[in-house]
Parts: C-alpha cells; structure tokens; sequence
C-alpha cells in the first residue's frame, strides 16, 4: 500500500463533469488500496476571474485582501470534488489550506511554504478517507491567509508530499508529461520519460510553466518523487529524477522560453567603479527583479549598461531609470517591451562544445537578430524580437533534433 499524493490542475477540474471524472480516478486508485491526497486548483479561468474583479476596484489592492479573494476559487473545488466522491460512496474529507495547517511566511501573492502539520490528514487516512487539500493556499503566524503565486498549486501538493512522507506526488494536467518544449507552440515536441530535477528546475525558472518553479526546488530539495501526467488519458506521463547513469543521454533535453521580458538600457554612464550598484540599487529598492544584466566595453570613458524585467515592471523600471539616469549625467535612456526570451537547457552541455555557435548559427539562418545572450553551465538563452518566438523555437527543435528519441 502507498500513499499519494495526486493534484489535479484548472482545466482537470474545469467543469462539473470534470470534477465527476477526477472523483472516479480518485476513487479507483484507493480502492487500488492506495491512500490518497488529492489538492485541487481553482476551476479554470477562476483565478483570472478574481483577479479581474479586485482590478475592477482598484490597481493596487491590498495584497491580504487580494490573498482572501483569490484562496476562494479553491475552496469551491474541494468541497465539490468531496461532494463527487461521497456520491461514489467514497468518503472523503475537504480542508482549506489552514485548517491543515499550511504555514507561510507573511509576503502576501507570493509566500513561502515554512511547516506543515500532517496529523489531522493521518488520522483521516487512517479512518479510510481520502483527503481533499486546497492548493495554492496557506496561512501565516498570525492567522492570515496567503497565497503561493501563480500555479502554486503544485507546490502545495510538493509539500504535502514531502510532509507526508508519500510514496510518489503526481501532478495531473492537460498535457500527457513534461515535453521537449511546450506541445502548444511545437506540435513536433517529444515526451520525455524523464527529466533530472536540475534540468525541470532550469525549464521551469526560463519560462515552461508546466511546473511552478517552487514545486520543483521543494521536490529536489526533499527527494520528493515527483512524476507529471495527463488527467484525460492513460500513461506513465513524465518522472522527475535524480541524474541516473543510463538515463535518455540527450545533450539538450528541452526548450524554454518566456514571454513576460523586457529590457531597459542606459546610453553613456561613466565608467567607474559604483555604476552598476548605483544603476540597479534603485531597481532593486523598488522591488523589481533584473535577469540578464550586460555592461559594454568602454569606448571613450563611458559605457552602455543593458538589463532585462519582468515585462509587468517595465514602466516602473523605466521611471526609476530615467531619476538614475538624471543623477549620473547619462546621455540616454532606451527600453523594448517586446522581446522575448528562448533558452535551451541539458545537463549533457557540461561535456558538449558547441551548442552555442549551432543555436547562434540555426536563428541566424531564419534570419533572427539575437540581442541578448547569457550561458550558464546547463543552458544558454537569448533574447530576440517578440514576433520571432514561434520561428525561433520551431528552427532550434529541428537543428537540435528533439523530435527525435536519443540514442541511449
Ligand atoms: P494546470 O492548470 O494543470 O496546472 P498548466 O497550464 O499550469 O496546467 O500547465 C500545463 C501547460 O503547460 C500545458 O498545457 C502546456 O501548454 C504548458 N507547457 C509549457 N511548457 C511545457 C513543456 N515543456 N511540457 C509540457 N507542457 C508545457
Ligand atoms: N489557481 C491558482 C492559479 O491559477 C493556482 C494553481 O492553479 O496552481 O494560479
Ligand atoms: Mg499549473
């Protein structure tokens, strides 16, 4: 006998129908002789909804006020999908995040994971039912409600996993597993049987939000078996593992890319030691998060300074830029909101040369301009013209060949 811990995401609960059809899976894996965990996500399209009403009123709500709204559209589906089961004669038990026992830390829309108390769920368990835990949710010292950022529910059901000592935590979606990259954009993408924790972690962190990036980090850090797959139809999906020795030996294994990015340069800084703390200290005292950062070899005694945002932050970043810029006597403040960023991730490029220069040379045959490139040691990303993201993505799944299951 195992226990599990099974979420089922937005469109797997998206109607009634739906949520009779996750009950009947739920209710076939206990009586499999398995216990189970079931968290839930808000019905599809829910989260917007409240989040669209809070803006009706204003753009800046409180963030405990805007946590109380958004928990709301969980506590919806745990209670139906109890209801679901029950009617199967499946007994069943539903529990927002705090009533559980979820403890955050206090930083409202995007809080921490800190405990979690799994005795009342035990002792549900052991009485036979299953356990139905909003995701997404949780509660601070002081009794407020918080919530874990977008598709935190996900890490909801890492943690519950983690804090139960379950045997396997399995993320049911739209999709059949993790693919090479995202199967909307590339119809050619391949499934992969397997990911390294460290790959998942990097696809998630450049943009694939099949897995909230929180949910993978808590996943390695606890060695927490973690495995992707679809809530429609039948199949092993996608396991997320520790590096193997005879794991699918591919140089690349995905694909990422993100649509949120924006960049801000400043023309004509001096160049001085201080610059670049005086640059992004006040981005950073705004509380906007910089990723890719370059500074230009001086020509005469000033330089260029380049850093991209997240592209919600862009008017606030070039406000804050434009009082810097004043203060050093810079020459110009430029910026792009329409950028995109495209990032190949593989383990195997620790003891490849030359993914770079074929990545370079596959966009330069398509004719795209790369305006930004930054490498770590298992990925390299460019930023390049919005409108190129499709063409971008599509040329380098062909020029890396991942439509193609590697040689073992
Ligand atoms: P859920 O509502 O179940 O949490 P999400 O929409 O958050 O589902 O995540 C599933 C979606 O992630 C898929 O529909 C797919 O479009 C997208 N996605 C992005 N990158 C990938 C990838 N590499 N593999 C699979 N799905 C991906
Ligand atoms: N309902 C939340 C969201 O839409 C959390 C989740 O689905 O994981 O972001
Ligand atoms: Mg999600």
């Amino acid at each position: 006998m195992a226990l599990l811990v099974q979420k089922y995401g937005g469109t797997s609960v998206g109607s009634i129908e739906r949520i009779e059809i996750v009950a009947k899976k739920v209710k076939a894996a206990r009586d499999a002789g398995d216990d189970i965990v079931v968290v839930v996500s808000a019905m599809s399209g829910e989260t917007n909804r409240l989040v669209g009403l809070a803006s009706e009123i204003t753009d800046n709500p409180a963030p405990r006020e805007l946590d109380v709204l958004l928990s709301t559209g969980e506590q919806v589906t745990i209670a139906l999908l109890s209801m679901a089961l029950e009617k199967l004669g499946c007994p069943a038990r539903s529990y927002t995040g705090s009533q559980v026992h979820i403890l955050t830390d206090s930083a409202h829309n995007k809080a921490r994971i800190k405990d979690i108390d799994g005795a009342r769920m035990h002792e549900d368990l052991q009485l036979g039912r299953v356990v139905v835990v909003a995701g997404f949710q949780g509660v601070d010292e002081h009794g407020n409600i918080t919530t874990l950022g977008r598709g935190g529910s996900d890490t909801t059901a890492v943690a519950l996993a983690a804090a139960l000592n379950a045997d396997e935590c399995q993320i049911y979606t739209d999709v059949d597993g993790v693919y090479t990259t995202d199967p909307r954009l590339v119809p050619k993408a391949r499934k992969l049987e397997r990911i390294t924790f460290e790959e998942m972690l990097e696809m998630a962190s450049l943009g694939s939000k099949v897995l909230q990036i929180r949910s993978v980090e808590f996943a390695g850090k606890y060695a927490v078996p973690l495995r992707v797959l679809s809530s429609f139809e039948p199949g092993e999906g996608t396991l997320i593992t520790l590096e193997e020795e005879g794991m699918e030996q591919a140089v690349i294994s995905g694909i990422a890319f993100n649509r949120d990015e924006a960049k801000l340069t400043i023309l004509g800084v001096p160049d001085q030691p201080g610059v670049a703390s005086k640059i992004l200290g006040p981005i950073a005292n705004a509380n906007i998060e910089v990723d890719m950062i370059i500074q230009n070899i001086a020509e005469d005694a000033t330089t260029d300074f380049t850093f991209t945002v997240h592209r919600n932050d862009y008017d606030r970043a070039m406000y804050v830029l434009n009082e810097t810029a004043e203060e050093l006597g810079a020459r110009e403040v430029a910026g792009d909101n329409k950028i995109i960023k495209i990032s190949l991730v593989g383990v195997g490029m620790r003891s490849h040369a030359g993914i770079a220069s074929t990545m370079f040379k596959a966009l330069a045959d398509e004719g795209i301009n790369i305006r930004m490139i930054s490498t770590s040691e298992i990925k390299v990303s460019v930023v390049v013209d919005e409108k190129y993201l499709e063409l971008g993505v599509r040329a380098l799944h062909e020029a890396f060949e991942l439509d193609k299951k590697p040689a073992a």
